[in-house]
């Protein structure tokens, strides 16, 4: 991919950047503290069908070989949304046994990149029109807000498989001057079966980051989905076969990480494995492909991601963005600014609006207007936040606000705002992913960058400054995959998207999404007459 050029890079920028939705739209600054009680107490009745809750294998929807099937839960609640289909090892060999085939004998393989390309076109067209299903799909099964599904995440997905449709047709290999009598060129060729493993708190998203690039790029997928939100990507696969997928090429595997999942990581037939979660868990999977077949790993794992406010900034502004950079998607962000680094000479103003803001946000069902702040993802989530606020407690830090579970049902936890928080405290270190903001003094900018860079991971961090030289600075000097100049979280298609460190490697999303799907043939051959070279 070396010849393609920086232009075609930075082109198509996606203008529904997450902030910019944050910032301007209604989300209700100024209606009362948390909104609790009644707006928790009767959710809202989702309008939409289940229709699918089987697994998909070989372009059919069946149910798993053991029969079994596991519920999946109303974030809002905790009650049961739907049983879906329990798929384990036995499934997970009939899904690779499909994408296998589909490879080795086609059509997908086969086809006209052109081909390929308008079948995704198709299904972005389908998407499109489907967008509030899908969204009232995920919020439900996930407990995003509305309105962010409805605006953000489905109409984001669309944007970018309309982005790898169009990469379809443009993938190929280049023409290579080597020393002595040889034509040689190279060939970008699929790898074959690749296996990809997602997680819960951007379900959509992070299906569209794992399928564009590789069906792009022509290879088979078997995609395992996190256990706690296995609904949209049914519903939107179906869509993908009804635009004209041949069966086989994207099998739908719902289950639990440590069946389901390992069995794809370890499968001895699965080329590629990519995986989106924790470090821990993406720590298991590179084991397990290492010692099957050696298959080759994309990781997007955690981070604890610094947000630099410097002395200089517009503070009022860096407040709301360090808001939105900690609160955005219930705080489940693997890019989250969980460590806000604030000039001391700026700090005590910085708190106290911090903290005014996180007492305005609007927590309430996520299908009610103006809500910014749905449940946690499941108990399980919800307790170790719980827990985290605890230590946050007990090891000194100042509680500015929040601290507690919001309302009596379901996973709702209050925004909540730490002060006086240092490096060695747990809610510094460890990824909390949940509403708690955790706000650090620093006073030089050598030392900031010491303490950004001394995590273990290095995803993402927020710069907020004037000064173009301070800027410059900390651009070079912070170890991370992505780094936000006075913005936070603008994600786009074309844009990579991984980590440093322990946050993974690899790159998704853009041009460098592609390279993870592809494999580079060398071909070289003698040049009769070396008179003609
Ligand atoms: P979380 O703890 O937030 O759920 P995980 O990293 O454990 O995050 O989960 C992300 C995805 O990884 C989910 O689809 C989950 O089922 C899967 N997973 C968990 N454990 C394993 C494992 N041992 N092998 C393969 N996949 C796993």
């Amino acid at each position: 991919m070396a010849s393609l050029r920086l232009s075609s890079l930075l082109s198509g920028s996606f203008s529904a950047s997450l902030f910019s939705l944050g910032r301007n739209s209604k989300f209700g600054r100024g209606i009362s503290r948390f909104n609790t009680a009644a707006s928790l107490e009767v959710p809202v009745t989702p309008s939409v069908q289940i229709n699918h809750t089987q697994l998909l294998i070989n372009g059919q929807f069946v149910d798993a070989a053991s029969g079994k099937t596991f519920p999946t839960l109303d974030p809002r609640t905790g009650d049961v949304i739907a049983h879906v289909a329990e798929g384990d090892k036995e499934d997970i060999n009939r899904a690779v046994a499909a994408a296998r085939k589909a490879f080795d004998e086609g059509p997908w393989p086969k086809m006209t990149a052109y081909e390929r390309s308008c079948i995704i076109y198709r299904f972005a067209d389908l998407l499109e029109k489907h967008n509030d299903e899908i969204a009232t799909l995920e919020t439900w099964d996930n407990g995003k807000p509305y309105e962010q599904a409805a605006k953000i995440e489905v109409p984001m997905l669309t944007r970018l498989m309309r982005y790898y449709a169009g990469w379809a047709d443009k993938i190929h290999g280049l023409t290579v001057p080597a020393d002595g009598p040889y034509h040689v060129q190279t060939l970008h060729e699929p790898i074959g079966v690749a296996g990809q493993i997602i997680p819960w708190n951007f379900p959509l998203l992070m299906y569209g980051w794992k399928i564009g690039p590789a069906l792009a790029c022509s290879n088979t997928v078997v995609m395992k989905t996190a256990e706690q939100t296995p609904l949209s990507a049914l519903y939107v696969s179906n869509l993908l076969h009804e635009a004209g997928l041949p069966p086989g090429v994207l099998n739908v595997v719902s289950g639990f990480g440590s069946t389901a999942g390992a069995a794809l990581a370890s499968h001895m037939d699965v080329d590629k494995v990519a995986f989106t979660g924790s470090t821990a868990t993406g720590k298991v999977i590179s084991s397990l492909a290492s010692k099957s077949n050696l298959k080759p790993v994309t990781l997007e794992l955690g981070g604890k991601s610094a947000f630099i406010v410097c002395e200089d900034a517009d503070i009022d502004q860096a407040v709301e963005l360090a808001h939105f950079a900690l609160f955005f998607n219930q705080g489940q962000c693997c890019c989250a600014g969980s460590r806000t680094f604030v000039h001391e000479r700026v700090y005590d103003e910085f708190v106290e609006k911090a903290k005014a803001c996180a007492m305005k946000r609007v927590v309430g069902d996520p299908f009610k207007t103006g809500v910014e702040q749905g449940p946690q993802i499941d108990s399980a989530q919800f307790e170790k936040i719980l827990n985290y606020i605890r230590s946050g407690i007990e090891s000194g830090a100042t509680l500015e606000t929040g601290g507690e579970r919001a309302g009596t049902k379901g996973f709702y936890i209050q925004p909540t705002v730490f002060s006086n928080v240092q490096d060695d405290m747990k809610i510094a270190k460890e990824e909390i992913f949940g509403p708690v903001q955790s706000i650090l003094k620093f006073k030089n900018l050598d030392e900031v960058i010491k303490r950004a860079n001394s995590s273990p991971y290095g995803l993402g961090a927020g710069v907020f400054t004037k000064n173009l030289g301070i800027a410059n600075t900390l651009m070079r000097a912070l170890r991370v995959g992505s780094l936000w100049i006075n913005c936070f979280d603008v994600f786009d298609a074309a844009i990579p998207f991984g980590g440093y460190k322990m946050s993974g490697h690899g790159r998704e999303k853009g041009i460098y999404g592609l390279n993870n799907y592809l494999q580079v043939k060398a071909v070289i051959s003698p040049v009769e007459n070396a008179a003609w070279l």
